[in-house]
């Protein structure tokens, strides 16, 4: 069980929900662009959000910023240890910064002193470009090396007497990356934040953030979690959401399966389990709903569902808890599907 850190209202680590985050793409200073976007990012269910803090009218910004959402916010900061005192002061709840990169050891004492005082937790993040040049002589560009610098990061800041720790190690490589965070999971008890770091956009971003971010949830490794995609925020926030459910995390929902369908396909599978889904989509119950193309393999195979529907020629099975109900016409399937989940919503 990895260490609990509190970051405002919400917690990371030691068996806490796992946390989806997303970081904002407007310039920080722009206090109404930047809330404006937050809000968005509160609305589609984003439980941490991170913005840059890359000079000092962004760090004036934060409290502004801090005053207008509800949502954690989490200063990135590189560099400039004032950035980080500045956003403390104005009311920060969460820092991103690598001791190593902003200066001297007095430096990260003022920082961690200011954190403390505070009650903020730092998240040290190393990634892939800017690795500690010790830890490439000593592993070469590997694994090893990511999570070898994530470490030595952290090893400064307890130095300083500071143990309120987020660790996260990504680079752009998924084997890599997953890699990296099975090793700091077996070296460490801070939480994990993570996430494939520049993984693109598109499909292309989602599959590499599902097999990289998805394979390390399965195996219990990660406390928060960051889709990266360029483009709007608000996607990484529903492609996290989408992530904790395929992966089981996230079982309040109506989870639609259905048959790959084939040539005993008698209804029209993909487009039924679509309307399903989206007239399920506000339903915080953990269902499962099965729409199987045939009755021939449909009624054994989706017995486990709690509602499901096994394709007829005319007229289709509707089953509940793997029992045949009803039998009814194919043009009411959608209808019938829908009454039955309400039902076991009921029961
Ligand atoms: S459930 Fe029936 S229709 Fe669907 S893939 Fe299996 S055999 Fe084919």
């Amino acid at each position: 069980m990895t260490k609990r850190i509190r970051i405002k209202d919400r917690y990371i680590g030691g068996g806490a929900a796992i946390t989806i985050q997303s970081m904002t793409n407007t310039r920080t200073e722009d206090v109404d662009a930047t809330v404006a976007q937050i809000q968005r990012l509160e609305r589609a269910g984003c439980d941490i959000v991170r913005m840059s803090v890359n000079n000092a009218d962004a760090a004036e910004a934060v409290r502004s910023i801090r005053a207008h959402v509800k949502v954690p916010l989490v200063a990135d900061i590189h560099f400039d240890h004032k950035l980080a005192l500045a956003s403390i002061r104005n009311g920060i709840d969460k820092v991103r910064i690598n001791p190593s990169n902003i200066g001297s050891l007095n430096a990260v004492r003022e920082v961690v002193a200011a954190a403390k005082d505070a009650g903020v937790p730092i998240r040290v993040g190393v990634n892939g470009g800017s690795l500690e040049k010790e830890s490439i002589a000593k592993y070469g560009y590997t694994a090893e090396a990511l999570a070898d610098s994530a470490l030595r990061n952290v090893a400064l800041l307890e130095q300083a007497g500071f143990d309120d720790i987020v660790i996260s190690a990504k680079c752009s490589d998924v084997k890599m990356n997953a890699d990296a965070y099975r090793i700091l999971s077996a070296k460490t008890e801070y939480p994990l934040h993570v996430g494939v770091t520049e993984a693109g956009g598109g499909d292309l971003a989602l599959a590499k953030s599902y097999a990289g971010i998805g394979s390390l949830l399965l195996d219990g490794i990660g406390d928060t979690i960051r889709v990266s995609i360029t483009g709007d925020p608000v996607e990484e926030v529903y492609a996290g959401d989408l992530l904790l459910k395929a992966v089981g995390i996230r079982r309040n929902f109506v989870n639609v399966v259905s048959c790959p369908t084939c040539a005993r396909t008698e209804i029209p599978v993909a487009t039924l389990a679509e309307r399903i889904r989206r007239e399920t989509a506000g339903i915080e119950k953990p269902l499962t709903v099965a729409v199987m193309g045939c009755v021939v393999n449909g009624v054994g195979e989706g017995a486990h569902a709690d509602v499901g529907v096994a394709g007829g020629r005319e007229k289709s099975a509707i089953m509940k808890k793997g029992k045949v109900v009803k039998v009814v016409p194919n043009e009411r399937i959608l209808e019938e599907l829908l009454r039955a989940i309400e039902e076991v919503d009921h029961d």
